[in-house]
């Protein structure tokens, strides 16, 4: 029987990169992975593939509707060949999850497939093409999360369908209904909008996005509205049909009203559950929380000393990289260090466009804590980058102590958003003031003046351009 200083069971991003820097750390290591390739959901049927998606119809929306406002005129017709952009989009994530066998290669690190299944605390079976069973030390559980759904919908993954479907569609829906304003909804949902999709959304909670800055949610909603999405919330959806092509979908509006939504494909976003079904935490004496969640302590450490978890099927935001964060602070502890994570400052981001992002607290968290702030806030539209772009919508909202100054949220809807929200991450770190922010060099033009005009905004409202 193999034996290992760590055995890490699932190879998304909390579990590979947890793997990697067991490695680094001089542990032998070993991965086990349910899925014939690496990476989980977020490589296989997650970020990578519907960033790839959001990418093609960008591209194709680009075309259609604003090449010829930049002086290019495309002769004939412009079609979309969906075969071919799934196709690209799969070899986006089979070039990714590739990647990831050859850094498992590179750090020595044996790859199991197979489902893992504890048969005790240092025991792990793995039930592959022939089942094995492996010793180790010490255990990381990184086994993510499976779409959920509704107790009244069957899913029958044709046509009523959750996000892995949609992400390889043979033919654009002419109406898909989207059950949920969440990200994954909200994104998937762009995608097809932009293909030719009539899109509807209907939300459970009085708007989208509703974890994020209620400020951000009006914003999107408005934009979304001008993109001709129609957005339905506060509407609980009560029943989901399907009679041959057609999806017939009910719900109670905020009157109590039944409105009838009739597509031919309808996604199911109502978020995520963790997974842990063949784990066989128990007989580790692992503890199962009543939502499902791997039970752990400030420490990542289950209820057996020697196993961790993290990602998906623990607590917190289900995001890639905070399971990447996780997957190193559970490496570094077993190493005998003594890491850190902030969490609150993993940053949150949508990938639609304009893209939303987000770190630190939001206006309604400041309220409900009775913490004194102040806002400074920028619209994109004031930045010559966005004029020249053509990409006007949006603003950077800052939010910051009022005494002291020190940042404690930012807030951002607009072009490349998700790459500025990185800015608002280190200045937070380093608990920068927002005249910090503000008196420093941002280049010109660039989306991220409108960083620095916050920050100018919340400093005693010095923003120099609006
Ligand atoms: P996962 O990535 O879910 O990996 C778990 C792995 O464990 C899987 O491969 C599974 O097969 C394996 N496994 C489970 N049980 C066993 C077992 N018993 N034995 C062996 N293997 C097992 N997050 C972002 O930060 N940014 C995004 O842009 C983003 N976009 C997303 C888009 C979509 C459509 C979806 C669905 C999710 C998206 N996410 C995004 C969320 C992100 O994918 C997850 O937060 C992330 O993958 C969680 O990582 P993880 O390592 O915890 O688990």
């Amino acid at each position: 029987m193999n034996s290992y200083d760590v055995a890490v069971i699932g190879s998304g991003p909390g579990g590979y990169v947890a793997a990697i820097r067991c490695a680094q750390l001089g542990m032998k290591t070993a991965i086990i992975e349910k899925y014939s390739t690496l990476g989980g959901t977020c490589l296989n049927v997650g970020c990578i593939p519907s960033k790839a998606l959001l990418d093609s119809s960008h591209h194709y929306e680009d075309a259609v509707k604003h090449f010829e406002e930049h002086g290019i005129e495309i002769p004939g017709d412009i079609k979309v060949n969906l075969e071919k952009m799934i196709a690209r989009k799969q070899a986006v994530v089979d070039q990714t999850t590739g990647g990831i066998d050859f850094l498992m290669n590179k750090n020595k690190i044996d790859v199991y497939r197979g489902l893992g299944s504890f048969k005790d605390a240092t025991h792990i079976s793995i039930k592959g093409e022939k089942t094995v069973e492996i010793e180790a030390k010490n255990a990381i559980i990184a086994t993510g999360s499976k779409p959920s759904s509704l107790p009244f919908i069957t899913l029958d993954k044709e046509r009523v369908i959750t996000s892995t479907e949609a992400l390889k569609l043979k033919e654009i829906p002419k109406h898909l209904i989207v059950i949920g304003g969440g990200v994954i909804g909200l994104e998937l949902g762009q995608v097809y909008k932009r293909l030719g999709a009539e899109v509807t959304v209907i939300e459970y909670l009085d708007r989208i996005i509703p974890t994020m800055d209620s400020g951000l949610s009006k914003e999107l909603n408005k934009v979304l509205k001008k993109q001709k999405f129609n957005i339905n919330t506060s509407h609980k959806v009560k029943s989901v049909e399907r009679k041959g092509n057609e999806v017939i979908v009910k719900a109670d509006n905020k009157k109590g009203e039944e409105v009838e939504f009739k597509g031919d494909y309808c996604l199911v976003s109502v978020g995520r559950r963790p997974y842990t079904d063949g784990l066989n935490a128990e007989a580790a004496g692992v503890k199962i929380t009543d939502r499902g969640q791997i039970e752990v302590n400030d420490h990542l450490q289950t209820s057996a000393k020697n196993i961790y978890a993290i990602g998906d099927v623990v607590k917190g935001a289900m995001l890639a990289h905070k399971a990447e964060e996780e997957g190193v602070f559970v490496a570094e502890t077993l190493a005998g260090q003594k890491p850190h994570i902030d969490y609150n400052l993993i940053p949150g981001v949508v990938y639609t466009w304009p893209e939303v992002a987000a770190v630190g607290k939001t206006e309604e968290q400041l309220k409900e804590a009775k913490i004194d702030y102040k806002v400074g806030s920028f619209p994109m539209r004031a930045l010559g980058r966005s004029r020249a772009s053509m990409d006007l919508d949006g603003f950077v909202k800052i939010l910051a102590d009022k005494s002291t100054d020190e940042i404690l949220g930012v807030h951002m809807i607009g072009a490349r958003a998700a790459d500025m929200i990185a800015e608002a991450v280190v200045a937070m770190e380093f608990r920068a003031s927002a005249e910090d922010v503000s008196r420093m060099s941002h280049a010109h033009p660039t989306f991220t003046e409108a960083i620095k005009e916050a920050a100018l905004a919340a400093t005693d409202d010095r923003a120099l351009h609006i």
